[in-house]
């Protein structure tokens, strides 16, 4: 297994200035204590040109919030994959619950992103998870079971390889809501079975399980110690260094 991933989803939050200033500040932060998790951001798309540039030669990685499935053509307000590459993005994000749920991206839609990230060379960050309404049900498996089928199947070959998976309960997301550490294990351990029986037990272990969902300072130690947690996707609390860095630093020591 890498060393664990941590992500800050800054979603559509600051200006190219604000963007380069945070970033430079959890940079010189998370130096002091430079071995242990991997440390990625995903700005807006506006700021990624002036981040690619000052964090060059730096440990933070970029990640594009997202990406359409056609290099190039006649799709107004839309970003390619090539054009992220040149970015130099090392991830994409694809299937954000606010994807899915606010611009109604289907299923079908986050398998042909995914395949042209991969065709471009790029890793994904594949985020799954379920509503309140799906929880209730006792659907939560089923849910996350299908939404890795339809990405997942009918993949390029060696998809495995470049795939980080994020679970988000839809309902923890910037709502404040925690799920429990049960709850985060029982998902989580789920997918990594899914994994080793679709793809054999080396490269299914091989595979970083993020959680995402109102993480922040207080919760982050007790998330990094639920064994099948390899790292965080976080979002409200990426926006301050002062939060953030807590959050990669409970990471640090798994
Ligand atoms: C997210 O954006 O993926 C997320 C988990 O947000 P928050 O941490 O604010 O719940």
């Amino acid at each position: 297994m890498n060393a664990p991933l941590v992500v800050g989803n800054w979603k559509m939050n600051g200006l190219q200035t604000e963007g380069l200033n945070l970033a430079r500040q959890i940079l010189r932060q998370i130096n002091k204590n430079s071995d242990g998790a991997e440390v990625a951001l995903a700005p807006p798309f506006t700021a990624l040109p002036a981040l690619a540039k000052a964090l060059r030669h730096s440990r933070l990685k970029l990640v594009g919030q997202n990406c359409h499935w056609e290099a190039s053509g006649a799709f107004t307000g839309e970003i390619s994959a090539p054009m992220l590459d040149e970015l130099r993005c090392e991830y994409v994000m694809l299937g954000h619950s606010e994807r899915r749920h606010v611009f109604h991206e289907t299923d079908d839609m986050i398998a042909r992103k995914l395949n042209a990230v991969m065709a471009h060379g790029m890793r994904v960050i594949l985020c799954v998870g379920e509503t309140l309404a799906q929880r209730r049900r006792n659907k939560t498996n089923a849910v996350v079971t299908s939404q890795l089928d339809a990405a997942l199947k009918g993949c390029v070959k060696g998809v495995i390889e470049k795939l980080e998976i994020a679970y988000e309960p839809v309902w923890a997301i910037g709502t404040g809501l925690n799920a429990s550490p049960e709850q985060v294990s029982g998902v989580h351990e789920n997918i990594r079975n899914y994994l080793r029986s679709g793809y054999g037990k080396p490269k299914g272990s091989a595979v970083r399980i993020l959680y995402g969902g109102s993480v922040k300072p207080e919760n982050a130690p007790t998330l990094a110690e639920i064994k099948e947690v390899n790292g965080l996707l976080v979002g409200g609390a990426s926006l301050k260094a002062e939060t953030f860095v807590p959050i990669v630093h409970a990471f640090n020591k798994k």
